[in-house]
């Protein structure tokens, strides 16, 4: 790996010894983007604001000390992937134990030696930096890069369980695209890889609302989450949502129902209760998607799931 690829990385260096925080600085900043906090206190807030990937966290600070913040930068959601490289003239056993059990991963010992520094931080962003390729390989869908089944499921049921507390409506839609396998046959499969990219973009940039998300559900099949949502606003969802790929004007000449590329919708409204499975639910989009394709295609039916 070059050191322009880690140049993606953040570090946040936490020191009391603004001298310190300028050398360390010094010896990093062609790797990385560095950022520094001169208290524990300000580490958390900068670390919250910053999401940096690697922490080097000096152990002798005023107020609360180098553990004391480690544990809380660990405990806290926004924080605790952060990797925490201790700065320290300690070298005892105790030390080291008890820092790694808080969470730490690594020491750089006081007085620095630049090439350590620099090793050492270099191998925590490049983990970091797998870390976050391995999640995304885990959550998105290759093709589309949308969300993943796996992944869309596990988010549904965060937000149904929230929704469930708040006793709120909230709508999920099951989007099929229409004649999709006329159009890999009249265009081949390359294309309709395309035209799936394109779909997903669509439907990407038709949800604006704080909440709402998007995934590849199957083949050609989507799905979308729509937080606070009654069955009127459902069905209107379901109908904007349809329009959106409608005005895209995707040419599909082989399509016996339209001269472009046109989406079934199914949309379910639901307020979640504790014994409600969320097969149930989707298979009650399902129906209104069937509906949908019933009618003729290129047009939206909404369910309402008591
Ligand atoms: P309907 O309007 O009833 O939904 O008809 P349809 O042709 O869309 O439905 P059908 O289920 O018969 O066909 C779905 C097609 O989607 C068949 C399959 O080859 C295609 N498909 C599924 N996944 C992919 C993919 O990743 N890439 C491409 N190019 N095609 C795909
Ligand atoms: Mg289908
Ligand atoms: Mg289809």
């Amino acid at each position: 790996m070059s050191d322009q690829q880690f140049l993606m990385g953040k570090v946040l260096i936490v020191d009391d010894n603004p001298q310190l925080i300028k050398m360390l600085s010094a010896i990093l900043r062609g790797i990385c983007t560095v950022s520094f906090a001169l208290s524990g206190e300000e580490a958390l807030k900068v670390a919250a604001q910053q999401k940096p990937q690697v922490i080097l966290l000096d152990m002798q600070l005023p107020g609360m000390n180098g553990f004391e913040t480690c544990r809380a930068l660990k405990s806290s959601a926004e924080t605790c992937n952060a990797a925490i490289l201790f700065l320290t003239a300690h070298s005892e056993s105790d030390f080291e134990v008890k820092a790694l059990e808080l969470g730490a991963v690594d020491f750089i010992a006081k007085p620095f030696n630049s090439a350590v520094v620099m090793a050492r931080v270099k191998t925590q962003l490049l983990l970091a930096a797998q870390t976050e390729t391995l999640r995304q390989y885990a959550e998105r869908d290759a093709l589309t890069g949308l969300y993943n089944r796996r992944y869309f499921d596990k988010k549904l049921d965060e937000e149904v369980a929230w929704h469930r507390r708040q006793a709120l409506p909230m709508a999920v839609t099951l989007l099929d695209i229409d004649h999709f396998k006329l159009y890999n046959d009249g265009y081949g499969h390359v294309a309709g890889d395309h035209c799936l990219r394109q779909v997903a973009e669509i439907l990407s940039e038709s949800l604006r609302r704080p909440g709402e998300f998007v995934a590849r559900y199957g083949g050609e099949e989507f799905c979308t989450v729509h937080p606070y949502n009654d069955k009127e606003q459902a069905g209107k969802i379901g109908q904007y949502l349809c329009e959106q790929v409608r005005k895209a004007q995707i040419p599909q000449e082989f399509s016996p129902t339209a001269s472009f590329l046109t989406v079934s919708v199914g949309t379910v409204s639901f307020v979640p209760t504790l014994d409600m499975k969320l097969q149930d639910v989707l298979a009650c989009a399902d129906k209104a998607l069937y509906l949908a394709k019933q009618s003729g295609r290129n047009t939206a039916r909404t369910n309402s799931f008591a």
